[in-house]
């Protein structure tokens, strides 16, 4: 066994990867606070791709 495997990278949080397309260029359509988190939803600029995504309001 000479096995050494390539193993992708752990995902970091370093954004969205759009699942149809895997590209990682998101721009913001809107962005609307709630009541502990942030709503934004994201377009993928290469396939237009609409994610939903929330984010914790740190600190
Ligand atoms: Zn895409």
């Amino acid at each position: 066994m000479n096995g050494t495997l390539a193993l992708p990278p752990p995902p970091r949080n370093v954004g969205l990867v759009c699942r149809a397309c895997g590209c990682r260029h998101f721009h913001t359509v809107y962005t609307r606070p709630r009541d502990g988190y942030i709503l934004r939803r994201k377009e993928c600029r290469n396939c237009g791709r609409r994610v939903m995504t929330r984010e914790q309001i740190g600190c």
